[in-house]
């Protein structure tokens, strides 16, 4: 067959293909386009998720009839002015956003540029179905942009196939206006679907970012996170990061901006896991709100066709430098615990109509979809997929305490202040369950799970011990030997010198079996094959890393922990101080190695707020 060209609109299906893949994406493009036109409103509405119907009204520059006729056709921008395509300052510029969007849809834009002559009574409207293009007409117009896109894939019928369900193209439209409202807090953003109003930030919010992010990601997660806030000469890392213990079950709940710009870029994301990962369960996710901005000229944003992944000039630096700030700050905000926990138990504790309803102490998972038919004008924003990790307190018959389960302990009212300065967890009076220790400030009520904190400071030690390498070791008397399946000794034989750094030494013995010479000091007296089993899991999963020694210090720890006379033994007030002591020295023991909480935290108003007193 001849080579002959594509036809124009099908070059622009084809690269819809790679912009426009869902309702999502045309939000995105369209916002983006506002943005560089400096809107400062932005109003969103939507029929069926984006599928049939969607508009975004802007209040920016607006555009003449000429950059009307233009805007619409496949690398006609106004954005790069010096065809320098490494100094955007703008959110779009490959000039192709409306040419896809009005190839695969019916696309009518309405624009009036103030202060052109041509328009001082009225604006303009182009229309274009599938590619094809109407003639430009006059029409009544306030000011700004309004393009209304109906029918979303129409002219690809194959596209439109993929799309999904309502509620679930709705949850990803209403992903992106969040990120585009975390990173233009000054901005007014709006939504309304199927006629409801889902979304509508403070028109003038003169707060800023605070303000934007109680809206968007609820006031639970202002409270529970850590301000950051790094400048260097050439990078600028800012915004919040949740403590360990407030985590979601998904990588979703990361909103990272570069130059304001929302990415989902896997080296930021690879930061964020290692910097989190000695703090968080597995298989759960930090939450947090990051602003990363560099000179454009260090930062590649034409990677992706959507824009969402950039490549860094300084990658590796970059990636460092966010490693550490986050750990530092999350090890500096020890003896922080998040504020959902306290509003669990007090929930737990709570009469409430029918009782046993325990799923309703977790008010962050409401199910799937999120936003459908929700009414979210003025009022705070939910946090779907977060679950809390900690067991309501309830009091059932059995939990009543016998005297005797309880080490009690008169506090002497004169002593309390000067203990408090020093000590963040207060006093210790008493223990529960020979499980459970409680203790108090002046104002505050602490409940620490005595065996989640004993591990976590081990494991900390441990760590310690490991990185200074004084770590000691024990030689066996009798060596030890283990029977394994010839492919697992082979692997553990493999990793003999990374086994060794951490005192364990092996040797190969007849064919399939392992002889232990050496082992930590700690380990002497524990069963040596399921720690060695262990070890060989996270070996096998991964390659040696910081991240993955980390991990197998933590394995080390919780067995030793099973064997430490902490572990569900009555403690006398001294030893419960001292566990106490230890937390507050030991940064990052808010939460155990698992990523629950070692302490809960409730405040004497929250006391209050049981008894309803406040
Ligand atoms: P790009 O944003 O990459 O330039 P687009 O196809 O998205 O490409 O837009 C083409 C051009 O149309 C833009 O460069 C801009 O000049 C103009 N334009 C698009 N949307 C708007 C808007 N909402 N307000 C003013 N001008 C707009
Ligand atoms: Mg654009």
């Amino acid at each position: 067959m001849a080579i002959r060209f594509l036809d124009p609109i099908l070059i622009n299906q084809i690269a819809a293909g790679e912009v426009i893949e869902r309702p999502f994406s045309v939000i995105k493009e369209l916002l983006e386009n506002s943005i560089d036109a400096k809107a400062t409103e932005l109003i969103l509405t939507l029929r069926e998720g984006g599928k049939t119907y969607l508009t975004v009204k802007d209040n920016g520059a607006g555009m003449t009839a000429n950059d009307l006729n233009l805007a619409v056709e496949r690398h006609a921008t106004s954005k790069i002015p010096d065809n320098n395509l490494f100094n955007i300052q703008s959110f779009g510029f490959r000039g192709e956003a409306l040419a896809a969007i009005s190839s695969v849809s019916r696309v009518c834009v309405t624009t009036r540029q103030i202060g052109d002559p041509g328009q001082v009574t009225h604006g303009y409207q182009l229309k274009v179905a599938g590619g094809i293009k109407e003639d430009i007409v006059p029409v009544p117009f306030n000011k700004g942009t309004l393009v209304e896109v109906q029918d979303l894939f129409f002219a690809t019928p194959a596209r439109l196939k993929f799309l999904k369900s309502t509620s679930s193209e709705l949850s990803s439209c209403m992903d992106v206006v969040e990120r585009f409202s975390l990173a233009h807090p000054g901005l007014h953003f709006s939504v309304i679907h199927n006629d409801k109003t889902l979304f509508n930030t403070a028109k003038n919010n003169l707060e800023g970012l605070e303000a934007r992010l109680n809206y968007v990601l609820g006031e639970d997660f202002s409270k529970s996170s850590i301000k950051i806030d790094h400048i260097s000469e050439d990078v600028r890392v800012h915004g919040y990061i949740a403590v360990p213990t407030y985590h979601a079950s998904q990588s979703t709940k990361q909103y990272i901006f570069v130059n304001q710009r929302p990415v989902k870029d896997k080296l930021l994301q690879t930061a964020m896991r290692v910097a989190y990962q000695d703090f968080l369960p597995k298989d759960r996710h930090p939450v947090c709100c990051l602003f990363i901005d560099v000179d454009p000229m260090l930062v590649d944003m034409n990677v992706h066709p959507a824009k969402a992944e950039v490549r860094f000039i300084q990658a590796a630096g970059l990636r460092s430098l966010i490693i550490s700030l986050i750990h530092n700050a999350l090890k500096e905000n020890g003896p922080k615990t998040s504020v959902h926990l306290a509003s669990a138990a007090v929930e737990a504790f709570s009469p409430r109509p029918q009782d046993g309803a325990r799923s309703s102490i977790i008010p962050f998972s409401s199910p799937f979809p999120k936003y459908e038919g929700a009414q979210r004008g003025g009022e705070r924003g939910s946090f779907g997929n977060l679950a809390l990790q900690v067991e309501p307190i309830r009091c059932s018959e059995q939990h009543y305490t016998t005297p005797n389960s309880l080490v009690e302990q008169k506090i002497e009212p004169g002593r309390l202040p000067d203990v408090l300065e020093h000590y963040p967890l207060g006093n210790a009076c008493a223990q529960l369950f020979e499980s459970y220790i409680i203790s108090q400030t002046n104002d505050t009520f602490f409940l620490i799970d005595q065996h989640a904190a004993a591990e976590r400071i081990l494991y900390e030690q441990l760590k310690e011990k490991y990185f200074s390498k004084t770590l000691s070791s024990q030689s066996l008397l009798i060596p030890e030997i283990i029977d394994l399946s010839p492919i697992d000794r082979d692997l553990l034989l493999s990793h003999q010198e990374t086994l060794q750094t951490f005192g364990v030494i092996i040797e190969s013995f007849g064919v399939s079996q392992l002889m232990v010479r050496q082992v930590p000091a700690l380990f002497e007296h524990l069963p040596l094959k399921p720690i060695l089993l262990d070890m060989l899991e996270d070996l096998k999963a991964e390659d040696i890393s910081t991240a993955l020694l980390e991990r197998l210090l933590l394995r080390l720890s919780s067995k030793a922990c099973h064997g430490s006379v902490r572990f569900g033994r009555k403690l006398d007030i001294s030893e419960m101080n001292a566990l106490l002591r230890e937390i507050e020295n030991n940064p990052g023991t808010s939460q155990c190695n698992h990523g629950r909480p070692t302490f809960i935290k409730l405040s004497k108003k929250d006391i209050e707020k049981l008894f309803e007193r406040a």
